[in-house]
């Protein structure tokens, strides 16, 4: 007797656990960079526009999804919102190379099908993340870079902006810093917050990753990071997960970040928890590779997962969960 209460209690408990885990029908998951800023280096007034900013883009991007748009227009929707604030090291508030220019990375990729399309060291175009997606659209390549990306992008009707739109002030003194000091570093105390990036699931079951950055201040003219590359800081595969990365490029690229963390799932079968937390946790750790990444399966799990202070991070489910944190917990 003992016994079939035992067996009836574990069915019970299998089947709430089922329950609770009920797929979501779409998700978003969003990143604002990792950095080693913790929560006394923020001022209250900041962190609130931090918050009413990813709320805007979580919503926003919901809203795409909710209506049955794609994985991939909500990912582009999310970091365009990114982009056109300062307060993103994307777009509007790309920080500053060595010749006190912005030189511009991007990148978005479709589970679906595998397409991808990227620009790197772009100095004109508003949206960087718009014209990876007309790469991965409209023309026969995956990556574009400098002035080539910029005439595509502008043939493409896409918004062009001068270096007046993308001076920020508070971007150009911490360049001053840094200058000083000759390289940023994401071990760096003052090295704060960064690229940004989305990864989505629709209710078609499709996965789509994007990416974008101004890269890391005083880096060389000409430098490109992992987030425009595809396998380092952008990809995503309907038959495993999308991810977006976030940290320092060069270890970023070396490890075939996104990648391995897919692979890690498609051979050998690994939970996406796992996958991000080897990568992330041990390999990149023990290199000093400071970063993390947003991760989403293709049943609606989702990873966020940083081996630095803070990433700026959030998620919204279409089953009514929705969290914005910038801090370690
Ligand atoms: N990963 C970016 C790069 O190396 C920088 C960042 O995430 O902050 O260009």
């Amino acid at each position: 007797m003992k016994k079939l209460y035992l067996f009836i209690a574990i069915i019970i408990v299998l089947v709430s656990c089922q329950t609770d885990n009920k797929q979501s029908e779409y998700v978003l998951v969003i990143q604002g960079g990792a950095g080693y800023g913790t929560k006394k280096d923020l001022s209250p007034e900041r962190e609130q526009a931090y918050i009413e900013t990813l709320t805007k883009v979580l919503e926003t991007g919901a809203e795409i999804l909710k209506n049955n748009g794609s994985s991939l227009d909500a990912v582009e929707a999310s970091i365009r919102i990114m982009e056109d604030s300062p307060l993103f090291n994307a777009g509007k508030g790309a920080v500053f190379n060595e010749k006190g220019g912005n030189e511009m990375d991007a990148s978005i990729m479709d589970g679906k099908d595998l397409n991808a399309g990227a620009v790197a060291c772009v100095r004109k175009i508003r949206n960087p993340i718009s014209a990876a997606r007309k790469v991965m659209t409209d023309s026969k390549h995956v990556l574009l870079v400098k002035e080539g990306a910029e005439e595509f992008a502008e043939k493409q009707g896409l918004e062009m902006a001068d270096s007046s739109y993308f001076f920020e002030q508070h971007r150009w003194d911490y360049f001053q810093k840094i200058k000083m000091k000759k390289t940023e570093s994401f071990s760096d105390k003052s090295k704060k917050y960064s690229t940004v990036g989305a990864v989505a699931l629709d209710k078609s079951g499709n996965l789509a990753a994007g990416t974008s950055t101004g890269g890391m201040t005083n880096k060389m003219d000409g430098r490109v990071g992992d987030s425009p590359i595809i396998g380092a800081g952008t990809y995503a595969n309907n038959n495993t997960c999308a991810v977006s990365a976030t940290g320092h490029g060069e270890y970023i690229i070396r490890n075939v970040v996104a990648y391995d963390i897919s692979s890690l799932m498609e051979y050998k079968g690994w939970t996406l928890e796992k996958a991000a937390g080897f990568v992330i946790m041990d390999k990149l750790k023990k290199i000093n590779g400071g970063g993390g990444v947003i991760a989403l399966d293709k049943d609606g799990n989702i990873a966020m997962t940083f081996n630095t202070k803070s990433m700026i991070r959030g998620y919204i489910t279409s089953d009514g969960r929705m969290e914005i944190i910038i801090f370690e917990e």
